[in-house]
């Protein structure tokens, strides 16, 4: 059902984390739906990208898949060859079973993928009590305009936080849990399942590592609850196409008491129709009368913010020259601007009137004593 993951990616079956993180960045970058509106084969690339490093980037089910191959994350429950169904039964390998998900699940689960940290929430799997909390990603495109200015965006997305009633202890009273004497608090019990000696979650506590005996009604133990978030991301003034803002602490809550994941957000700047941008630099393709360019004169032009600026065209200006307004290009890092290049092109015109024909006969006529004008 699914490819290869090392495949997919392109990467070699003993890939580092950090080529393994590379590769899924290069893909998930080149196939993002955005950058792809409308393209089925890259939305099913985009899809198997993310599979792939689902399964990759978490040590366990990378060695589940060395071993079993698919088998480890084929299906619902009761797959897996030697084991009791689903071995990361938490719902994170949603996408994963079989169709059904929609491009929002998969976009949903990249950004909760996006996690270096561990297996999906509220699951019986794993470790106990102490996780960390998920990092999670998005991505916002804006104009240039924005880009210059400085602006907000506000990211309306759902995600665990700690339970506020119990402080993340799950208990009716508040209190830190006990701990839980069947598994001692790892969390896992060791069990024999055929040939293979598997650790499974401990049934006592269900894998948290202690035991609540009267529940948070409000997480029913979990500790975090799901709830609706608002995050002002403030993208900074002169911010550049595909900065990662990193928002510390804003990720997903952990359980028990354990750290918060981060919160990123990817910026793009979409391409100017007017301005391209180079480094803090802009560059403005003007037209140009070349009568003007031939004699100099001024032209009016309008920068990034609005401002009308008189630009001075010096006598015998050539098309392609750059001029240079200085001061007028986006804010640079240290709190000044870059510079605006006038990338001059000519404005021939279409329609002359009897009277210019002429005129321009006229100059055509007057070859000087050097090289002819035409
Ligand atoms: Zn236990
Ligand atoms: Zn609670």
């Amino acid at each position: 059902m699914n490819k290869n993951p090392y495949e997919v990616l392109g990467v070699a079956r003993d890939a580092s984390d950090a080529d393994i993180k590379k590769a899924y960045h290069k893909l998930v970058m080149k196939y993002h739906p955005d950058r792809n509106p409308d393209n089925k084969d890259a939305e099913e690339k985009f899809k198997e990208v993310n599979n792939a490093f689902d399964i990759l980037k978490d040590p366990q089910k990378r060695a589940a898949y060395d071993r079993f191959g698919d088998a480890a994350f084929a299906g619902g429950n009761g797959a897996g060859a030697g084991f009791g169904g689903n071995p990361f039964g938490d719902g994170a390998f949603h996408f994963n079973m079989g169709g059904g998900a929609g491009m929002e699940d998969i976009l949903r689960e990249a950004m909760r993928g996006f996690g270096f940290g561990d297996f999906g929430t509220g699951g019986a799997s794993q470790r106990a009590s102490q996780r960390a909390g998920r990092d999670l990603l998005d991505e916002v495109v804006i104009d240039l305009r924005d880009a210059y200015f400085g602006t907000t965006h506000t990211v309306k997305f759902s995600s665990n936080v700690e339970c506020e009633k119990c402080h993340g202890n799950g208990t009716a009273d508040g209190s830190a849990a006990p701990v839980c004497s069947t598994c001692g608090g790892s969390g896992v019990v060791h069990a024999r399942q055929g040939f293979f000696a598997v650790e499974r979650p401990c049934p006592d506590c269900n894998g948290l590592g202690h035991k609540i005996d009267k529940k948070c009604s409000a997480c029913d133990g979990t500790g975090t609850v799901h709830k609706q978030r608002t995050l002002d991301v403030k993208i900074p003034a002169g911010v550049e196409d595909g900065t990662r803002l990193r928002l510390a602490g804003q990720g997903e809550a952990g359980s028990a008491g354990a750290p918060a994941g981060d919160f990123y957000l990817d910026v793009r700047v979409r391409p100017d129709k007017r301005f391209a941008r180079q480094g803090d630099d802009l560059i403005m393709r003007v037209d140009v009368p070349f009568t003007t360019l031939a004699l100099g004169g001024e032209i009016e032009i309008e920068t990034i913010d609005d401002k009308k600026l008189a630009v001075k065209v010096p006598s015998g200006t050539q098309v392609g020259e750059k001029l240079r307004v200085r001061g007028h290009g986006m804010p640079t890092r240290r709190g000044g601007f870059g510079d605006l290049y006038i990338d001059v092109a000519i404005n021939i015109p279409t329609k002359l009137t009897d009277k210019q024909k002429k005129l321009l006969n006229e100059f055509a006529g007057t070859k000087s004593d050097k090289k002819g004008w035409f």
